[in-house]
């Protein structure tokens, strides 16, 4: 069985002092559980990632970052490239998350740049993917699923799949309190990786397909026993020091 993976998103969250004091405990924690502990990922604003590169460098926790630039250099005002982030000790990238595609307009084309440009800097893509309320109510949520990779895989060909993670997030869920069923979302994992399984070059052994969507320290368990549910990608928990090292205590005991 492959090992579970935490994805924390902080999004626009936290202030230095909050997010040292998260990074001690975290890093206390990790000293106590050493090899015992599951993977996890932690994506702070871009800002405080070198606070964190500090305390788990040569550790089993790593870097994410919440966005990037699809251009390496140059007159990008405001923008953060891979390069970037790699000097500051990131391994992973969320992309596609439905907030950036909502409010910064990010459509399947930049999406699928910056999938590119994650992938030539040899780190790893995070790729959100998922159906607003409407479309889960008129029974679109395997169609909008693979229309999202389609997109993908049209501008960089199947092979790009390789060594990535989806993140499977009905918008809906997200930020809601309201989770979708786990046997639902087992089904919609297991079409997401029957579908890439369809491309000879994908190896499904080299992905891992997440949930996220009001994922908390309740919910966790029951979602992970589900065969196709691979981690977890949690927003709102993964603030409270409390709540997200009880969801890792549970993950660490599956
Ligand atoms: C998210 O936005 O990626 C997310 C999963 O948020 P939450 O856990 O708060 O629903």
């Amino acid at each position: 069985m492959k090992k579970k993976l935490i994805i924390a998103n902080w999004k626009l969250n936290g202030n230095k002092s909050c997010i040292f004091n998260f990074l001690n405990l975290l890093n206390t924690y990790h000293d106590q559980k050493k090899d015992k502990l599951c993977k996890i990922v932690i994506a702070f604003p871009v800002i405080y990632l070198y606070l964190a590169q500090q305390f788990f460098l040569k550790k089993n926790i790593f870097l994410g970052a919440q966005n990037v630039d699809f251009n390496l250099q140059g007159a990008f005002t405001g923008e953060i490239s891979v390069n970037m982030l790699k000097d500051m000790g990131v391994s992973y990238v969320i992309l596609g998350h439905s907030e950036r595609r909502r409010y910064h307009k990010e459509s399947d084309n930049i999406i699928a740049k910056k999938f590119k440009i994650i992938k030539e800097a040899n780190l790893i893509p995070i790729l959100c993917i998922g159906e607003n309320k409407e479309e889960k109510e008129s029974g679109k949520t395997q169609e909008v699923c693979i229309r999202q990779l389609q997109a993908i895989i049209s501008m960089l060909g199947p092979h790009i799949f390789n060594n990535t993670i989806i993140a499977y997030e009905p918008i809906w869920a997200i930020g809601s309190g309201d989770t979708a069923q786990p046997h639902l979302i087992q089904k919609i994992h297991r079409c997401i990786k029957s579908y890439l399984k369809k491309y000879r070059m994908i190896d499904p052994e080299k992905i891992l397909v997440q949930y996220g969507g009001s994922v908390d320290e309740n919910n966790v368990s029951v979602l992970l026993n589900e065969r196709d549910i691979d981690g977890v990608l949690v927003g709102g928990a993964s603030l409270n020091y409390k709540k997200f090292i009880k969801i890792i205590d549970i993950v660490n005991q599956l």
